[in-house]
């Protein structure tokens, strides 16, 4: 067995490789090496270029944090996304979520660590675009009910309404598992934070 798999060495390391992707298991992870490096190589090898690309193009926005092709990302960029409304998310992929059910006109804030975040920065930025609104879209939980009680008194300086999502998102659901209609119910229905 044991040199079976010595022999098959970049086999193992592919496998070994999607092994580290949260979720999947050495099963999964066999299956999927033995689907694009053999069953269907090509599409391996779009994958492959696909992810390469993404690597050398994409980032986070250095204004908001979402994912940027460029520096600065194409909703940054948009002065008909200033209308005092600022969106803030924890994870870039929520940008996404949101954009999709185009309930949002606004602008964003990606706060993945809100321990680490410049609030600084921030406030300038609040101050700068004229933001007097600023919307919490988080997973309801007690946790992020903290965390945005701890941004509130960072923003506390400004004069900003401050509201949330809440009605139809249940409590300790990742936004990625939220459909669509839910989503766009609970922005519109959002209440003061
Ligand atoms: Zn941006």
């Amino acid at each position: 067995m044991k040199n079976y798999q010595n022999n098959l060495f970049s086999f193992n390391t592919l496998v070994n490789a999607l092994e580290k992707i949260p979720t999947i298991g050495k099963k999964s992870a066999r299956k999927m090496a033995y689907t694009l490096a053999i069953e269907n190589a090509p599409l391996g090898l779009q994958i492959a270029q696909a992810i390469h690309d993404c690597i050398a193009t994409i980032g986070k926005c250095s204004v908001c944090g979402a994912l940027s092709h460029g520096e600065v990302c194409h909703i940054c960029l948009d002065s008909n996304r200033k209308n005092g409304t600022l969106c803030i998310v924890s994870h870039p992929k929520d940008v996404f979520l949101i954009e999709e059910i185009g309930e949002f006109h606004g602008v964003y804030c990606v706060i993945e660590d809100y321990k680490h975040c410049d609030f600084t920065e921030l406030i300038k930025r609040v101050k700068e675009e004229n933001i007097q609104e600023v919307i919490f879209a988080f997973m309801p939980s007690l946790e992020s009910d903290l965390i945005v009680m701890f941004i509130q008194e960072k923003l506390s300086c400004l004069h900003l309404k401050f509201s949330k999502i809440a009605q139809g998102v249940p409590s300790n659901v990742s936004l990625d598992n939220i459909d669509h209609f839910s989503l766009a119910r609970a922005f519109n229905a959002r209440v003061n934070a």
